[in-house]
């Protein structure tokens, strides 16, 4: 598969996933509704959202859309690939709508945003439009769309972040959790069509990100990722006044450089919180709680988060840092805002203050006028960064975005697809080779559940985020484990309890 998605933040296995019901409820609901979500994990967080206003409002999850009086499928936009699987979905509901008379089918997310009322005309099935910040008023759009009307809500918030919302966390496997922590995106990355679908970046309440892992951690969880499209820029002005002080960073309080010089105001200043101070109060809910948080662009992550991984144990040791390209001239014209020498110096950095970090990117090949020694700079930027993890595209071109307005997509698609392979094949050794580094060695495994190759086995994964497979014993789901490895494939780790 060249457009390869096999990251946790955004899982192959997951594109397409529906929500279970809760058991004791299935029969309980008047009407019942189905929900398909598609392309990044933010997008995952969002469905449980929905599914929370849904249930408030009396309706009932089913994972058989053939039962269901709504459907909803939750879209991505960020490649073309993308919205081709969604058209493809919608067609067979259109199938199902027809043996069905009343049932409603309703388009949530990216694409709604991006398309609008089009949907509406083009795609004839579609009842409801709902964009990514107007899921509060799903319920007027069911009753609306009831009455044979098409309800459409794509408008954009400033301040939007459904922080008073408790996701109702269906498909879970009662161990990880994924919090978002902020919405929208304010960096104009002249590819990228996140800006005009998920709007302007806001950053949610810091008290109500802690209630959340906190309550998550009562019932039982034991990670989770601090969900944001850039979570280094995370600042939330004034959390509660009332909290007297409580958001005041213990590792640093006074002004700081990071490695390029910038100035870092002081933390926990009149009740500020910025990403670090928020990863810290995150963590010291309970040593228990392992902390993830994705993505880090490169030109925001800062010492002061990097000191605060070194600081808490159960702040995972790994950082997805997407780098899109390793030529300068190319990531002037993506306007990513840093260059290849200052991309490496980050990951120097990172490396000098937590040696042990696993490391993943985002890589684009095929971007408007790359040549083919721009592409190898790439390759060798690959060669030098040695990524554990890779998540590789080739270049998508996306109506509205900068690129499209300013660039001629001059790039054929099979060199695109060429230099997406060769790009693979490399990172294959890398990730390979790290696997192989880790024989030998001892990790603490947070288990995550069974094996689906052997049910006598039991998964997790290690600080670094490398999936860790080990006999069952005497160990459960969510219980932390020491594990010796012994062996590993190209994307697993094989190992045994120590004791
Ligand atoms: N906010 C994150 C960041 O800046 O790294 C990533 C968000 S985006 C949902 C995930 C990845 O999709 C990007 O890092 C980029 O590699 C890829 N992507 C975005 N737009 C694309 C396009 N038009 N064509 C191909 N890949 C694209
Ligand atoms: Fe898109 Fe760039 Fe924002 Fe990431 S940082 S969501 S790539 S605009």
């Amino acid at each position: 598969m060249l457009d390869l998605l096999t990251n946790k933040e955004h899982d192959e296995a997951r594109q397409g996933e529906a929500f279970a019901p809760f058991a004791h409820e299935v029969n309980s609901f008047k009407k019942h509704f189905y929900i398909e979500s598609y392309g990044c994990a933010m997008n995952f967080a969002d469905s449980e959202v929905v599914a929370s206003v849904l249930i408030e409002n009396g309706f009932g999850a089913t994972t058989n859309c053939e039962e269901a009086d709504l459907i909803f499928i939750n879209t991505c936009s960020i490649r073309e690939k993308a919205e081709t699987t969604v058209r493809k979905r919608l067609t067979e509901f259109r199938k199902l709508k027809r043996t069905k008379p009343g049932m409603l089918v309703g388009v949530l997310g990216c694409m709604a945003e991006r398309l609008k009322s089009k949907f509406l005309e083009e795609e004839k099935l579609v009842d409801i439009v709902v964009g990514p910040d107007a899921y509060r008023t799903l319920p007027n759009l069911i009753e609306e769309a009831e009455t044979g009307q098409k309800a459409v809500n794509v408008l954009l918030s400033r301040d939007e972040t459904y922080a008073d919302i408790a996701p109702i966390r269906l498909n879970s496997n009662g161990v990880t959790a994924f919090v978002s922590i902020m919405r929208g995106c304010n960096n104009m990355c002249s590819f990228c069509v996140v800006p005009f679908t998920r709007g302007r970046e806001r950053s949610r309440d810091a008290e109500s990100i802690i209630n959340e892992c906190k309550t998550l951690f009562e019932d039982g969880y034991r990670e989770v990722t601090l969900l944001g499209q850039n979570v280094d820029s995370y600042y939330n002005a004034s959390p509660n006044p009332s909290d007297g002080g409580a958001f005041k960073h213990s590792a640093n309080s006074k002004n700081t450089s990071d490695s390029q010089g910038v100035v870092i105001p002081p933390l926990g200043g009149r009740g500020a919180v910025t990403f670090a101070l928020l990863l810290e109060k995150v963590a010291q809910i309970s040593p228990l709680l392992r902390v993830r948080f994705s993505t880090s662009h490169p030109k925001d992550i800062t010492d002061d988060v990097l000191h605060t991984i070194v600081k808490y144990e159960n702040i995972c040791n790994y950082i997805h840092l997407p780098v899109q390209s390793g030529s300068s001239r190319v990531l002037q014209m993506m306007n990513r805002t840093y260059s290849r020498e200052w991309y490496i110096a980050k990951v120097n950095r990172i490396r000098e203050l937590i040696p042990d970090c696993g490391l993943s990117t985002d890589m684009i090949t095929g971007f408007c006028t790359e040549t083919e020694e721009d592409h190898q700079q790439s390759l060798s930027l690959m060669e030098y960064c040695k990524y554990d993890l890779a998540y590789m595209y080739f270049y998508s071109e996306r109506p509205g975005t900068l690129a499209e307005r300013r660039f001629t997509d001059d790039v054929p698609e099979a060199v695109k697809k060429r230099r997406l392979q060769e790009m693979i094949s490399l990172h294959r050794i890398h990730s390979l080779q790290s696997m192989q580094r880790d024989v030998g060695k001892t990790f603490k495994v947070l288990v995550e559940g069974v094996s689906k190759k052997n049910e006598e086995e039991l998964f997790g994964r290690s600080d670094q985020n490398k999936v860790v497979v080990f006999p069952k014993g005497n160990v459960k789901k969510g219980d932390y484990v020491q594990i010796k490895v012994e062996s590993c494939t190209a994307g697993t780790l094989l190992g045994k309890q120590i004791i």
